[in-house]
């Protein structure tokens, strides 16, 4: 009876360490976690030979109307991360880039680098002052949302999913850090060497000083075309998938 007892009392103390244990692991919610629930995307899984090609921070009067000219000698269409700030300055530019097929996306209002952890009201205001704007400019809502500096943390992605925006970063081998200016051939071998089907790739239409983004993409174009590539917006990468899994 006594043992009994015993072993009892050690299997509850078992279990109260076990759940113990279980509270005390760090739940970390990274780029896989967020990636299974489909709350956030960094590339899309696809067997098609497509590519997203992404800009941020325009639009520029100068920049963006000159890789909006390229995209379109090479029949390329793209997704451009705008500033609120930036549309209101350039609204023609932004309803340019939604003319010619591409698509407009949220990329904050001011570019803020976002505290961590976030403030759930600052996010949304300027997530939803940025869609006012886009709205205003183009007469479309976007769909996407991309965080400055790529910093996010369950308040940014729970916030612009409720505002119906999916949180979009970038193929962590496609990040081309062109504001570095590593020059425009450094910068197409990277991204043609790296290539690979639902790559999202990183560049900047609205770079201080010289920008080397549209001398690189006069390189990457043409090549990538006749690899076989075709370039479309992020939208249309998620939809290549989807479309994937249904024919499944
Ligand atoms: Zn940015």
């Amino acid at each position: 009876m006594i043992n009994r007892k015993y072993l009892l009392c050690f299997i509850s103390l078992s279990v109260l360490l076990l759940n113990n244990k279980a509270e005390a692991l760090p739940f970390k919610k990274d780029r896989y976690y967020y990636e299974k629930k489909g709350e956030m995307i960094w590339e899309v899984q696809t067997d098609q030979k497509m590519i997203a090609l992404t800009f941020d921070d325009g639009p520029d009067k100068v920049q963006t109307n000159q890789i909006l000219d390229l995209l379109d000698k090479y029949e390329a269409k793209a997704t451009f991360f705008v500033i609120g700030n930036r549309v209101m300055k350039y609204p023609e530019i932004a309803k340019r880039i939604v003319q010619e097929g591409h698509e407009v996306a949220n990329h904050t209002y001011n570019h803020v680098y976002f505290k961590r952890p976030s403030s759930a009201g600052l996010v949304q205001q300027e997530i939803e002052r940025t869609e006012r704007v886009i709205f205003q400019a183009t007469g479309k809502k976007s769909s996407l949302f991309r965080p400055p500096g790529g910093l996010y943390d369950d308040t940014i992605v729970q916030v612009s999913n409720r505002m119906g925006l999916v949180p979009v970063m970038w193929s962590w081998h496609q990040d081309t850090r062109d504001w570095s200016k590593p020059g425009a051939r450094k910068i197409g071998d990277k991204v043609i060497r790296n290539a690979r089907n639902g790559d999202i790739v990183l560049f900047h239409d609205h770079v201080q000083g010289k920008t080397q983004t549209i001398e690189a993409i006069g390189i990457i174009l043409p090549e990538l075309r006749a690899r076989g590539y075709r370039f479309v917006t992020v939208s249309e990468l998620i939809k290549s998938s989807a479309s994937k899994e249904v024919r499944k």
